[in-house]
């Protein structure tokens, strides 16, 4: 089959990763008889200095076209002294508003290999964990009515979380969809104990839910869930939740998970259009310096072979690659302990490409 795929290097350690997360597509496509086009185009800090705007045109139409989207990072200080609404993280929200990427997946995943990065004891962690975070993305707070006004107590600033039916029965539906892949268990988070939008929330997951008959559901409030999450996070398989709560709880899952490197995430429009990218930042710290570890967006390979392009057999392969190298006892130097081998990006990037 043949594949288009828009890609966005962006800045920092972005393109360094990105040349690693195509090397192993293209093997992908060598071994299993697919074509990948990759169209790559800017965004992001790049994309300020080359038109003086971090998300051109040109950029959301390539993508629109594409069958999926691959993202590096965008960011770095170069850009830092500009206001907030010219800055190269503004590229995400417009890209994720133009696509209509309203779920945000992301997996917490510990690899065997790695247990000990992990903050937590060893008991509790005891026979892996694999939680996948479904994060409501283009609605809530972040997005909701926003002001100031003056009060007896001086000037305030307000922020509206406003939740419709329909949003929360469409992210819902995903996390159910997943769940129904996995271990057949929903967490829905939310604060139904104190916000009418959170009542909401709740009533429509449950309703939701009827459809999926096989899914247990739970309804946590996520105070409750926070702690949850250290204390015994094994007891999670999906957990959906809002834009913000999403955004705080995906954090402190994928610290448990000790790695930021390793991460991938989705974030899926209706139908199966999505866009791929690490969890991390641009790491501006290490950029350019061989040092980046490349897994987690070969990682956010496997995730749009599996989610976007329906090869299930071709993410297994890309999956069981990483695990390979990481078996091999190879290692980057954010997971370096001391005792294992010693690679830069390019040559992490090479050795999973090699177990393909
Ligand atoms: P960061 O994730 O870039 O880095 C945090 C720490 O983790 C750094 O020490 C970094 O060296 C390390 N790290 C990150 N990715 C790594 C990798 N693949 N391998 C090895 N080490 C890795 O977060 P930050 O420092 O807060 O942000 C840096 C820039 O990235 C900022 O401009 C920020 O706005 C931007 N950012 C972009 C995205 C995105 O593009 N989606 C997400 C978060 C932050």
């Amino acid at each position: 089959m043949e594949y288009k795929i828009a890609v966005i290097p962006g800045d920092g350690i972005g393109p360094d990763i990105i040349e690693q997360a195509l090397l192993v597509l293209h093997k992908v496509g060598d071994r299993f008889g697919h074509t990948f086009t990759c169209q790559t185009v800017l965004a992001g800090g790049a994309a300020i200095d080359a038109t003086g705007n971090c998300l051109p045109q040109e950029t959301i139409d390539v993508c629109k076209a594409a069958d999926a989207v691959l993202l590096g990072a965008v960011g770095g200080p170069k850009w830092d002294g500009l206001p907030g609404d010219q800055r190269p993280e503004r590229a995400l929200l417009g890209i994720r508003k133009e696509l209509g990427l309203f779920a945000n997946l992301r997996p917490a995943m510990i690899f065997p290999e790695l247990a000990d990065a992990s903050p937590l004891k060893a008991e509790i962690l005891e026979g892996g964990l694999d939680i996948l975070v479904v994060r409501e993305l283009t609605g809530g707070i972040y997005f909701g009515e926003r002001g100031t006004r003056e009060t007896d107590m001086g000037p305030a600033a307000y922020d509206v979380e406003m939740y419709s039916e329909g949003e929360v029965r469409r992210i819902a539906k995903v996390a159910f969809d997943m769940a129904m892949k996995r271990n057949k268990h929903v967490t829905s988070v939310d604060k139904a104990n104190v916000l009418d939008s959170s009542r909401l929330w709740r009533r429509v997951v449950t309703e939701v839910s009827k459809d999926y008959p096989e899914v247990k559901l739970d309804h946590l409030y996520v105070d409750n869930a926070a702690m949850q999450l250290v204390r015994n996070p094994r007891q999670f398989d999906v957990i959906v939740t809002s834009n913000i709560f999403g955004d705080i709880l995906s954090d402190e899952a994928s610290q448990i998970t000790g790695s930021i490197g390793m991460l991938p995430s989705a974030s899926l429009a209706t139908g199966n259009f999505g866009m791929y990218e690490p969890i991390h930042g641009s790491a501006p710290d290490i950029a350019g310096q061989d040092k980046a570890n490349p897994a987690a967006t070969i990682l956010s390979v496997g995730m749009l072979l599996r989610y976007t392009l329906g090869l299930s057999a071709e993410a297994d392969a890309v999956e069981n690659a990483v695990r390979a190298v990481l078996a091999d006892n190879i290692r980057t130097p954010d997971l370096y302990t001391g005792s294992e081998t010693l690679v830069g990006t390019a040559e992490m990037g090479r050795r999973i490409a090699e177990k393909i």
